[in-house]
């Protein structure tokens, strides 16, 4: 499920509005991260190693779900 929060591109606030801010009527965005930035794409490549390395203590679930970004996330 997507995120339902917003936040002000002019004062900062969160809010569940979906186009104006209610403190300053400002224009609100999703405030998640770019989904590939530079620092997620080593960040990603350290979790992985760490991860094939058995250094993450991490449930099956989790894993399996790191390993299919990893391998299904560079295509688009
Ligand atoms: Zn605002």
């Amino acid at each position: 499920m997507r995120s339902l929060l917003r936040r002000c591109v002019k004062c900062g606030a969160y809010t569940l509005s979906r186009d104006r801010c209610p403190r300053c009527g400002g224009e609100v965005r999703v405030p998640h991260p770019p989904k590939f930035s530079p620092e997620d794409r080593y960040q990603k490549y350290r979790i992985l190693q760490k991860l094939l390395s058995g250094r993450l203590p991490l449930g099956e679930e989790a894993r399996k779900k790191i390993l299919r970004e990893f391998y299904g996330g560079e295509s688009s």
